[in-house]
């Protein structure tokens, strides 16, 4: 019997039972055989004592109890196949996050998918079907950092993709400190740009993991997108992302001073200038893509370059305009069929999951939020991005079989935030919207409209920026005219309040005094960061977007469209099954420490998700 009495199945093709597995212990190492050690590890409380001398005398006692006479309960144990987590942990972790990943996308094309990627991980994993973000400004820099730190922007600080800083005048980007060294590098124009996970005021899971094993453990991040890379990766892993301009994956001298050897050789293989010669048609005769809407319709905008948002899509014509950089990939599925192969060729070159600590991946799937801004959730791009994922993930999960067992190594999917269907669309159905006509942009209504009114009401122009959700009054000129703050402050609420296309704002002063723990306002109050944030917090009625004209749609709102998205477990010894019950991605860092034996992130607010953990009775 091994320790712990766990089965030990390895045949793991698509259509296996799926059962539970044992690791091997890289952590604690524990070298136990036999009923006394089975014992032994069903009791984590000694774990902490295993290498006292009490803990080195112990399995012996065990032994003598158990000769005397405990063998039914042993038996007991062994047939209920206990999951003793604290002993083991997966090999290699990999996270897949989906940028604007909905959940509905599994069901809508399901029978178009092939049996070796969504419905492999669907048919043998574990599904949480009501997960929702906890944040209210649902975007790329704030969903990744949740998903991996375990809170919101709260506490881990990212407020959104950018933020204004009055003192500079200008937006930041989310993962660029105006004041850092670190830049990066073996880019082409972007190269000296300040790029560093410095903003982000927590640790993740994978920082976490990597001091718990005595820096043994590896992190490794990539994405097409560079917040998505980073904020994955962490302040103690690595990241690599693409560069528009060359065409080329790089990172900051936040990791290290120059590419790795393995990377170099990567880029040598100009993969991005090969794809970049592509067409990009539907993967199979549109005329079966019946799940999305015509291709040729009013709610769609057309690539750089392009007249028309219909298929085909000639990428070498595009790229023959003099304007055009590489970047365009990322606007197709193939700049996610690229990562992929940049993932695999990481995977190999660094060994993940083959040292004597677990090691971690992320990939973050970025295409598929440019699909989708451009195209928006209904549309056959996007129906076509994902039979195309379907074929990526195959390959990748066919990839990891040829290098794993399946219970050694644990993948989660998730996204950072859902997407919304384009507003024009719903208007045409006669579905409200808070647009009256889409050529104007609310933000912009909405900034004069509020300037004009404070300019009314106190004698001067008293509004910075409307950033995000985030409107930033001018508090020195405030200071300087002997005003109340917070007067202004809920002057500029009951103002908004008036517009018909705003849902609700809130002062700080309220979010300052008050815990709203649930609803919108719980959502605004988990995304509000005193120093980052703004005076007043306000969000827009569902399907309004406040930033964009027509035939563009996305993200960023705290409604449900753009809040829901799905998680999905697979792998090591992850149960098989579905549930509803309400959880968040910020459930996923603790989750994982879990399985990884490792502390959960240092401002972790989530809570393990309980259904791939418990096995009691
Ligand atoms: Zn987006």
């Amino acid at each position: 019997m091994r320790a712990g009495g766990l089965i030990q199945r390895c045949a793991d093709r698509p259509g296996d039972s799926h059962d539970h597995a044992t690791g091997r212990s890289y952590i604690l190492n524990l070298d136990t055989n036999g009923a006394a050690g089975a014992l032994l590890m069903a009791e984590s409380t000694m774990k902490a004592s295993y290498r006292s001398t009490f803990g080195r005398l112990l399995p012996g006692l065990l032994l003598v109890v158990a000769l005397g006479g405990i063998s039914l309960a042993n038996a007991e144990r062994e047939a209920e196949a206990p999951r003793l987590s604290h002993e083991q942990t997966p090999r290699l972790v990999i996270g897949i996050t989906v940028d604007q990943m909905r959940p509905d996308y599994f069901y809508r094309f399901w029978n178009h998918y092939g049996d070796g990627g969504f419905k492999r991980l669907l048919n043998h994993g574990f599904l949480f079907r009501n997960a929702k973000y906890r944040h209210s400004h649902t975007a790329t820099g704030p969903g990744h950092a949740a998903v991996y730190t375990g809170t919101t922007p709260r506490v881990h600080g990212l407020i959104g993709n950018r933020w204004y800083v009055p003192a500079l005048d200008r937006q930041i980007n989310v993962v660029e400190v105006p004041d850092s060294d670190f830049v990066t590098v073996g880019g082409g124009a972007a190269a000296g740009e300040r790029r560093s996970p410095g903003n982000m005021m927590v640790t993740t899971v994978g920082d976490e993991l990597h001091i718990y094993s005595g820096e043994r453990s590896r992190v490794l991040s990539v994405s097409m997108k560079d917040r998505s890379a980073i904020l994955s990766g962490g302040h103690t892993g690595s990241a690599y992302w693409f560069d528009p301009a060359t065409g080329n994956f790089i990172t900051s001298t936040f990791y290290r001073s120059e590419l790795p050897d393995w990377l170099r050789a990567f880029n040598e293989r100009r993969l991005a200038r090969e794809f970049l010669q592509r067409t990009w048609e539907p993967a199979r005769p549109i005329e079966t893509y019946v799940e999305s809407r015509p291709d040729r319709n009013p709610y769609e905008r057309p690539l750089p370059g392009m007249f028309r948002a219909t298929f085909p899509k000639d990428l070498a014509e595009i790229m023959r305009q003099p304007t055009m950089d590489a970047g365009v990939l990322g606007v197709t599925p193939f700049g996610d069929e690229l990562l992929f192969e940049l993932a695999r060729t990481a995977l190999i070159e660094e060994r993940l999951g083959r040292g004597d600590a677990p090691d971690m991946l992320m990939i973050g799937l970025s295409a598929a939020d440019s699909i989708g801004h451009y195209f928006g959730p209904a549309s056959k791009q996007i129906q076509d991005y994902y039979i195309r994922l379907d074929e990526y993930l195959a390959d990748f999960l066919a990839f990891l079989d040829d290098n794993f067992e399946r219970h050694e190594y644990l993948i989660v999917m998730t996204a950072d935030h859902g997407a919304h269907y384009v507003p024009q669309y719903l208007h045409d159905l006669r579905i409200p919207t808070g647009h009256e006509n889409f050529h104007t942009r609310l933000n912009e209504v909405m900034r004069q409209l509020l300037r004009q009114h404070l300019q009314r009401r106190f004698g001067s122009d008293l509004l910075l920026s409307i950033s995000g959700q985030d409107v930033h009054l001018d508090r020195r000129r405030i200071a300087e005219m002997q005003l109340d703050l917070a007067a202004v402050r809920r002057e500029t609420v009951h103002f908004l309040h008036g517009l018909d296309f705003v849902a609700g704002a809130i002062s700080a002063d309220t979010l300052d005094a008050a815990e709203f723990t649930e609803g919108v306002r719980g959502r605004v109050l988990q995304n509000y960061f005193p120093a980052r944030s703004g005076d007043v917090m306000v969000w827009l009625t569902p399907h309004t977007r406040g930033d964009l004209g027509t035939g563009f749609t996305g993200h960023g709102t705290p409604w449900t469209n753009d809040l829901h998205v799905p998680i999905l477990f697979y792998g090591y010894d992850i149960p098989h099954g579905q549930s509803s019950a309400p959880v968040a991605p910020s459930d996923i860092a603790s989750t994982l420490a879990v399985f990884l034996n490792s502390p959960f992130p240092s401002g972790n607010t989530g809570n393990p998700l309980n259904d791939l953990i418990y096995r009691g009775r």
